[in-house]
């Protein structure tokens, strides 16, 4: 994995031999370094004056060096035990993370050991340029990409709140991480390494960025790549997504397939359901001559409303007819419920407001 050069504060993002160099440039041991990776990462400290093993005049010293942790704008939970965050970064910005737990068949919600999975749903920009007509992100605009520490900063955040170790990490929340790469690798690296979430564990998901995949493949990373492709021709991809118009869909399976072939990994292709427009039969069987020989796996997204749109959910027949027809193909399908819908937290949803 490449070394990003991204300055070392705020520290959080930092790795554990850049923090002990940190600590040496102060003219402390590298021990200390140690000391500081685990109460930033693991003890869920907010400033360096709290770190209560170093002495009251270092920490005098040091306090004013900032960690990078946001400030708690707005918390809200769905009936479903979705949490979404509004979190403020330190320029007065909201982003929205989303905590998302799953519990184990046959065990009592309310029981805290019943808890199977933590998923955080993080977000990589202030917004999203890339306008996609169905999502609620791109509305609203676009402000920047997030830091690497803003991102892990989502992680430990959902962690604190949930007193549980996050398992999973989807990069879906709002904006478009390959616009982010640097930032993107950075918090991945920090996340697995620092933060000990396993590569595996952690999705990025794309609309795709033409040559951006292709990139990413070289970092060899064990990471599932999802793409959001949302349809299963040109004509219809363009009618949805903007930016396809820059981006032929027939090239970006051929990077999708260089994926597989360089990482090994299969590519997960998301593929949003919306009545009437892109779930009909032979959109499926279009899909599946698309997608034939190729490692993958198809995500069905219902769709989840939003108010500029009148787009509509199709019918559980419709939804089931479409997966029906990808398995006489032999295509590794599933059907993605979002949750978190009543609290404007599902899939699409994000738009860094109360609800
Ligand atoms: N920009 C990235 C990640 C953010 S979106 C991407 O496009 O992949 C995460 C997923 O939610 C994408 O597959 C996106 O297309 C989907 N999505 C967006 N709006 C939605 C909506 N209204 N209903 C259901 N899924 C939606």
């Amino acid at each position: 994995m490449s070394v990003t050069t991204i300055p070392l504060t705020p520290l959080l993002g930092a790795s554990l031999e850049e923090l002990k160099t940190w600590v040496q440039e102060q003219g402390q041991p590298a021990y200390r370094g140690k000391q500081v990776h685990d109460w930033i990462y693991h003890k869920g400290v907010r400033s360096l004056a709290d770190i209560s093993v170093f002495s009251k005049q270092w920490r005098s010293q040091i306090a004013e060096i900032p960690i990078g942790r946001s400030t708690l704008h707005h918390r809200s939970v769905a009936p479903d035990g979705t949490v979404k965050y509004l979190l403020r970064l330190t320029d007065g910005q909201i982003i929205e993370t989303v905590g998302i737990p799953s519990f184990k068949w046959g065990k009592k919600r309310e029981n805290s050991h019943s808890l199977d999975r933590l998923t955080v749903c993080v977000s990589t920009q202030v917004g999203c340029p890339m306008a996609c007509d169905f999502c609620a992100t791109g509305k609203g605009g676009y402000q920047r990409n997030l830091q690497r520490h803003e991102i892990v900063d989502q992680v430990l955040t959902v962690q604190e709140d949930f007193q549980q170790r996050v398992s999973n990490i989807v990069f879906m929340g709002m904006g478009e991480p390959l616009l982010n790469t640097d930032n993107v690798l950075g918090a991945i690296r920090c996340l697995n390494q620092d933060v000990g979430i396993g590569q595996r564990n952690l999705t990025v998901s794309t609309v795709g960025i033409p040559g951006r995949i292709r990139q990413l493949a070289q970092h060899h990373l064990q990471i599932t790549l999802a793409v959001s492709l949302h349809a299963p021709n040109q004509a219809l991809r363009e009618e949805l997504i903007p930016s396809a118009h820059h981006y032929k869909i027939t090239n970006l399976l051929a990077e999708c397939r260089e994926y597989v072939e360089i990482t090994g990994r299969r590519v997960s292709f998301e593929y949003i359901l919306l009545a009437g427009f892109n779930d009909l039969p032979e959109h499926a069987a279009e899909l599946a001559k698309c997608l034939r020989g190729f490692q993958s796996h198809v995500n069905l997204i219902p769709y989840n409303p939003i108010s500029e749109v009148d787009y509509q959910r199709p019918s559980r027949e419709r939804i089931q007819a479409f997966e029906q027809v990808l398995k006489q193909h032999h295509i590794a399908v599933s059907v993605r419920y979002s949750r978190g819908l009543e609290a404007d937290a599902a899939c699409g949803q994000l738009r860094a407001s109360k609800k």
